[in-house]
Order: structure tokens, then C-alpha cells, then sequence
């Protein structure tokens, strides 16, 4: 049906889109005696197209014009695409040609207005990046996207508001308890504030301060608040290992409450106990869905997260040795905690927990329990107390599982200058790992997870599929060779078979580097 759409729109010269160009040449010619530019129409021909619906790929062409999709055809077709007299062409033999991804948990805005030919995210295919996530977020929203309307990235950046941060400035350092009602209709007055200012919604860090601390009455009443100015709520949930299924009931209530569409970000099963348990966890979502509840959730491709030290430690006890204990025993190993920051020493670095307790003759758990101690230390004598860990915490064959859950996109939850990998490596890794290699998930399934239905989880309207009209946020890619390379040892390698990617029809990546152009535009929610 859409082929013949295309078809159909071709017999008619005069469609509106047309005569744009025909117009804009035309006054060009006027203002300079120069012949149009045909920069502002490119050819894609040759490519697999998999428009980003799910639906199978076939081989195509594809015009570009003023930075919208104009036309789509089927090499094989009756109205297969040719050149117009000096329209650059693109051969893309071999290639795919997909939506540009959309990272619907992302921490590349950090920095992104010094760095914004954001290497990390367009080397990967990203195109759009959702920011504000885990409860924090700029504040207020309206500046940070005044800032980038004026000094653009090269990515589209969209954002949620975050309930930490609003939590912070409502309640300062007096956060470790339950906010009063007064202090809940402070935070619903900045977050309407945020809305107006164009945030997605609401998100939430349930498992980092200040937000765990909160009670779900103040969560559910700040997400009313969204649901009734049409914004959304995405949770980095209260926890992800030891009180997972309670987690998962309290996100279901949330939604069954507030009445809004509900995410949950990075979603793992991040403890051994945990491991093989997917098929319950899932079927409690998919009846959550039935009962009329719109959850969804997005997963990034890794066995090992990133966080701080102190995440492990729910009861905020960090002396607390048995606590302690059962995090090396149950949810990351001593050699499976590889210290990525350490502003008190920074000669830890990248080592590992099992590699600092070796050195300096203490057990693990001692280990562990000092080197949080120095940190905080370090942070109350004013000095650099910062500190994060990569944990190996979940089992390959779960994420495989809960990736192909039809309701979960992929997300990178990486930043521009981070010490995981998932910065630079998430997307191709999906790409070259768990699709090439381990054939859990088809191609035009896992494109379909990075575009159409990322864009449907956050709201953002106009992005994620190749058609005309849309905005040519595109990718170019070999699944032959398409791979990340970038490991916790270097973070920073870019991937392999990223051939080109495009936001609104300029290039912002190829042959292995930035171009350097700044197309990306704010995504308020609509
Ligand atoms: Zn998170």
C-alpha cells in the first residue's frame, strides 16, 4: 500500500513538496546567478531499505530534499528512482539504509553543548538522543533547550524532567525521608513548569538519592501530574536485583494510577538469583498489558552496568558488612567490579575490586567498604569523592530474552566521554552480536526496536521510519561487518560498518569520523 502511495504521488508534479523546490530554486536563481544548489536534493540508491516498521527490507532508492524524505521506490519498480541532471548520488550496494536510532535512555548530553559533533552517539547510528534520565535532568528544561536551539549538536535531543532534580530543589539536603504534601505540590508546580517547557515527562531514580527515599504516593502524584498535560513516566526503578519483582509491581501501580504510558529504563535482571526468570517477569508485564496498562521498556546490550559504589547498599548502610557480602556474592563478583572513577585515588583506575584487595592485602568485602569510606571522605574534605563502577551483573542469554519482548526498544544509557562501552558500542552491538552472530533478534525486528518503536515510546512524532515526509534522519550501515569495538578497557573505539548517517539529510558521520555539521534540533514533546 505504501509502494503504491509512492506510485501514485509520482504521477502528480504539481504535489506541494514539489513546487517547494521548484520555488526555492527558482528564487535562488533570482538572488544569485549561480544554478541551484543540488546539495539540497541527494540520491541513495542501491540500498536494502529497512524502513524501520518491522517489515522486510528490500532493495531501493531514496530521494533526499531540503532534509525530508521525498520519495521511496523499489529498484525493481515501474517508477524506480533516477537521478536528476547534477543530483549527487550515494551508491549504497550491499548497504542498509535505516531510520537513525533513537536512544531513548541517554547520557550523551553531557557535555554535548562543548562536543556537539557527538562522536560517541552518531558513530553508533544515533540520531536522536532522549536525555533527563535515572531522576535528573537540566533545570530549567526551557534553557538547556533555548542553549541548544542556538548552539545545536548533531544529534535531536529530547528530554524527560527529572524527579530528583526536582526533588533537590524543593527539599535541598534534607531528602531522607518522605516529602510532605506541601513539598509534593512544590515539586508538581516545577515539574508543570518543565512540561510547559517541553519535557517527554517524568522520570524517576528509585534506586539513587534523593529519590529513594521517596514513597510511591509522591511518585504517583508527580506522574498525575504529567499524565494530565499528556507527558509520560520512565523509571530507572528502586531496584534491579535483590527487590526486582517488588520493583516491577510498584512501576505497574504507578501506571495503573496515574493512567500515563510507563517505561522502565535499562531493564535487567541484575543478580544471580534472578538469572533464568524471564519468562515470569515478562508474563507479569504482558498481564500489566492486558489489564489496559501501556509499559514498556527499554534494554542496552551489555552484561555489566555502570553505577556508583554505593547503589548496592539499599539500606544506605555503608559500613554495613553483610550488605556488603551479599552484593560480592550475589550480584557483582570481586573481579567482576571494575573501578572506572576514582577521584581519591586515581590510581585505582581501572582495576578491580579483586585486583585492590590483592594489592593491598584486605579482603573483599573490607575492600569494598574502604574504598566507599575514602571516597566519602574525600568528598567531605572538599576534595574529588567521585567514583563509578562497571559491574558484570546479568547473564547474556536473559538479555537476548527480554530485547525481543515486543514491547522493549534498545537504549544505550552511554554518555559522549563515559567509562562503559555501551557510549560508543550499544547500537552495532545489537547489530553485529545479537543479531549477526547469535541470531536472537532479525534485522529489521532489531531496527524496528532502535527507530519506529523507540519513537513510539517516547511520544516523538514524525521520527523513526523511513517515509516520505519524514525528516531524513538516517543510517547507513554493513551488516556484514557492522560491531562495536569500544570495551571496558577502551571505552572510546568507535565501530566498525557505520558507513554514513544523516540527520535532517546532513551528514554527520562518515568514513569513520564527525563531519562536523550541527543539524540536530530540540524535540519538544508534542
Ligand atoms: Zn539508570
Amino acid at each position: 500500500m505504501k509502494l503504491m502511495g509512492n506510485r501514485l504521488h509520482r504521477k502528480h508534479p504539481c504535489r506541494p513538496a514539489m513546487l517547494a523546490v521548484v520555488l526555492v530554486a527558482f528564487l535562488s536563481a533570482c538572488a544569485d546567478p549561480a544554478p541551484p544548489s543540488p546539495a539540497q536534493s541527494f540520491l541513495i540508491q542501491g540500498a536494502t531499505i529497512v524502513d524501520g516498521t518491522g517489515t522486510p527490507g528490500y532493495i531501493g532508492s531514496l530521494r533526499v530534499t531540503n532534509g525530508v524524505i521525498a520519495e521511496i521506490a523499489p529498484a525493481d519498480a515501474d517508477n524506480a528512482l533516477s537521478p536528476t541532471q547534477g543530483e549527487p548520488v550515494h551508491d549504497a550496494t550491499n548497504l542498509v539504509l535505516a531510520p537513525g536510532f533513537i536512544d531513548t535512555h541517554s547520557h550523551h548530553d553531557g557535555g554535548v553543548l562543548e562536543e556537539p559533533t557527538a562522536l560517541a552517539a552518531v558513530s553508533q547510528g544515533i540520531t536522536t538522543i532522549v536525555a533527563g534520565q535515572d531522576g535528573g535532568s537540566r533545570f530549567p528544561i526551557a534553557d538547556f533547550f533555548t542553549a541548544l536551539d542556538s548552539t545545536p549538536a548533531a544529534v535531536n535531543v529530547a528530554s524527560y524532567a527529572g524527579h530528583g532534580t526536582l526533588r533537590r530543589r524543593v527539599m535541598g539536603d534534607d531528602f531522607r525521608r518522605a516529602a510532605t504534601e506541601a513539598e509534593v505540590a512544590e515539586m508538581q508546580t516545577l515539574l508543570e513548569g518543565e512540561l510547559a517547557g517541553g519535557a517527554l515527562g517524568l522520570s524517576t531514580g528509585l534506586e539513587y538519592d534523593p529519590g529513594i527515599y521517596s514513597t510511591t504516593d509522591e511518585v504517583v502524584a508527580l506522574a498525575t501530574t504529567a499524565a494530565a498535560h499528556g507527558g509520560r513516566y520512565i523509571s530507572h526503578m528502586r531496584s534491579e536485583d535483590r527487590a526486582l519483582l517488588a520493583a516491577i509491581e510498584e512501576t505497574v501501580e504507578i501506571a495503573r494510577r496515574a493512567r500515563l504510558p510507563v517505561q522502565i529504563s535499562h531493564f535487567k535482571l541484575a543478580a544471580r538469583g534472578l538469572w533464568g526468570r524471564t519468562a515470569e517477569i515478562l508474563a507479569r508485564l504482558d498481564a500489566a498489558r492486558a489489564e489496559g496498562l501501556d509499559i514498556s521498556a527499554d534494554v542496552y546490550p551489555y552484561e555489566y552496568w555502570q553505577s556508583t559504589m554505593t547503589v548496592l547498599f539499599p539500606e544506605r548502610d555503608f559500613t554495613d558488612r553483610a550488605a556488603a557480602r551479599y552484593a560480592l556474592e550475589e550480584l557483582v563478583a570481586p573481579d567482576g567490579m571494575l573501578i572506572a572513577r576514582f577521584g581519591a585515588d586515581t590510581t585505582l583506575e581501572g582495576k578491580t575490586l579483586a585486583q585492590i584487595a590483592t594489592q593491598r592485602g584486605t579482603d573483599p568485602v573490607t575492600t569494598y567498604i574502604d574504598l566507599i569510606a575514602e571516597s566519602r571522605a574525600a568528598r567531605a574534605e572538599g576534595r574529588d569523592g567521585g567514583e563509578s563502577i562497571v559491574a558484570s551483573s546479568m547473564a547474556f542469554d536473559d538479555i537476548a530474552t527480554l530485547m525481543s519482548w515486543p514491547h522493549t526498544n534498545i537504549s544505550s544509557d552511554g554518555g559522549l566521554r563515559g567509562a562503559h562501552p555501551r557510549g560508543f558500542g550499544a547500537y552495532p552491538r545489537v547489530l553485529g552480536r545479537y543479531v549477526r552472530e547469535e541470531g536472537r533478534l532479525g534485522l529489521e525486528e532489531a531496527v524496528h526496536k532502535m527507530t519506529e518503536l523507540a519513537a513510539r515510546h517516547m511520544g516523538l512524532v514524525g521520527r523513526g521510519v523511513l517515509k516520505v515526509g519524514a525528516a531524513a534522519d538516517m543510517v547507513l550501515f554493513d551488516p556484514a561487518t557492522v560491531l562495536d569495538r569500544s570495551t571496558t578497557t577502551q571505552p572510546h573505539l568507535t565501530a566498525t560498518g557505520i558507513a554514513r548517517v544523516w540527520v535532517a539529510g546532513t551528514v554527520v558521520y562518515e568514513n569513520g569520523a564527525v563531519a562536523g555539521a550541527l543539524p540536530g534540533v530540540v524535540l519538544r514533546r508534542q
